[in-house]
């Protein structure tokens, strides 16, 4: 398996517990290969085998093997049938989920991994840019991306005390960076998934 980043849930390896109940993996002594495909070829593969309601995996990855222990439960749905849901081994979590997300050897959950949606990451530096011009409205400065020229930052009494004054500043250059921050974030999420277009 590759090396895969924290960020978005776009950019990790998952197992889905519809596909695979799909698959027949959750039946008593089940066990095989389970494969991901990219451009239509198998990328990276594990080992599975469901014994008393668990998942056990066996996947190497940075080069070690991992084995991971994923329990299983079900909840009952239409016509007798029931839905199958990991519940996430992630410390203190449990919740039952659909998805566990590969980042750094262990599979879990969306939160536990502190994983967003590609929206998402796009939506956090509009938010943190949206802050930034508020402070820039309070400071009297201008909207333009450009950096604000060193004198701007110097104190002028407007209708604000210093204090008041450095104050937002100091928030003004915080929602910057992380404006910037996520605009990264984003922008290598992004990339990933146009590569594979790409490489084609
Ligand atoms: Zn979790």
């Amino acid at each position: 398996m590759k090396r895969e980043s924290k960020g978005t849930v776009e950019d990790c390896l998952n197992i889905d517990s519809r596909t695979m109940a799909r698959s027949n993996t959750f039946v008593d002594g089940a066990s095989g290969i389970w494969g991901w495909k990219q451009d239509n070829e198998i990328s990276s593969s594990m080992s599975y085998e469901y014994r008393h309601g668990a998942l056990i995996l066996s996947f190497m990855q940075n080069g070690t093997n991992h084995c991971q222990h994923i329990e299983v439960t079900t909840t009952p749905c239409h016509y007798g049938n029931h839905r199958y849901w990991f519940i996430c081994p992630g410390n203190d979590c449990g919740n039952q989920v659909a998805k566990l997300y590969l980042v750094d050897s262990q599979f879990k959950c969306r939160k536990c991994q502190k994983l967003n949606y590609l929206i998402q990451q796009c939506n956090k530096e509009h938010v943190a840019r949206i802050n930034m011009q508020r402070m820039r409205i309070k400071l009297g400065w201008p909207l333009d991306r450009e950096a604000i020229p060193f004198l701007r930052r110097v104190y002028k009494p407007l209708n604000k005390n210093k204090k008041t004054f450095q104050a937002i500043v100091e928030k003004h250059d915080m929602y910057e960076r992380k404006a910037n921050a996520a605009a990264i974030a984003f922008h290598n999420a992004f990339m990933d998934k146009i590569e594979k277009f790409i490489e084609k």
